[in-house]
């Protein structure tokens, strides 16, 4: 069975963010510390990763990861991509080119972020190195089968992805109908639940919860999380089989 690490809760900022002060006791919650979004599925012969935060090599080092089979970019905002540089190391040890899978848009971004992970170096020079390329349907990588549909991010397209039957959907304010034919029958849904109130990219609790309502999912994992919650006190007032993602939960799917 695929396991799902969390290698980030956070929203953009992160938690805490930047420039901020906390109410006494916010910060002794490990649950309250959130890094960028991502998650690593490890599979039973290798493991995607899932978006590369600025804080990819914390997350990987903290949770033990070594191997990466393949990345899958979900859009290239800031907190989805600044961590790629980080997997030169994987492409130095195992001398090769790791796969990246995402949209042709977002490919053209990362050359333009990357231009050296493209470029021809003298030897003794090591730069990481990408196989940029589109998302098959569907995708297999590490022994599993990974089928993606595309939401709206406001107007960016996100990729969202399912396995078995949990699904991953970050970055989301709103679920295309195509997208909704691959979500029925979902155990666990792991979706954005930005904040409290309305955000006009992202879907924020209420929105959230009410979207896995209507698709019936068992198990709800809000995500994405900005620091407007405070872990315990938020989760003890969510619906029944609704929580909070935190950094370095981990659950079978
Ligand atoms: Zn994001």
């Amino acid at each position: 069975m695929p396991t799902v690490v969390v290698l980030g809760s956070g929203t953009s900022n992160g938690v805490p963010m930047l420039g901020h002060t906390y109410p006494d006791g916010y910060l002794d919650d490990p649950r309250n510390h959130r890094m960028r979004a991502a998650i690593c599925v490890l599979g039973p012969s290798g493991n995607l990763l899932v978006d590369c935060p600025p804080e990819l090599r914390l997350q990987m080092t903290r949770e033990n990861i070594l191997d990466v089979e393949a990345v899958l970019i979900t859009h290239t905002h800031a907190d989805h991509v600044m961590g790629m540089d980080d997997l030169r190391s994987i492409c130095m040890r195992d001398n090769r080119d790791i796969p990246v899978y995402t949209l042709p848009r977002y490919q053209a971004d990362i050359r333009r972020i990357y231009p050296y992970a493209f470029q021809e170096f003298s030897p003794g020079i090591f730069v990481p190195r990408f196989d940029l390329r589109d998302v098959p349907e569907p995708l297999e990588v590490g022994g599993m089968t990974i089928t993606s549909f595309l939401v709206e991010h406001g107007p960016f397209p996100v990729i969202g992805i399912r396995i078995n039957d949990f699904a991953y959907i970050t970055d989301v304010s709103f679920i295309p109908p195509a997208a909704w034919e691959k979500l029925h029958g979902l155990e666990t849904l792991m979706i954005d639940a930005v904040r409290y109130r309305p955000h006009p990219n992202h879907f924020h609790l209420e929105r959230a919860v009410e979207v896995s309502q209507e698709l019936g999912a068992r198990r709800t994992i809000l995500t994405h999380l900005s620091h407007d919650y405070d872990h315990g006190p938020t989760e003890a007032n969510l619906p029944d089989g609704v929580e909070l993602a935190y950094d370095g939960m981990r659950f079978g799917v």
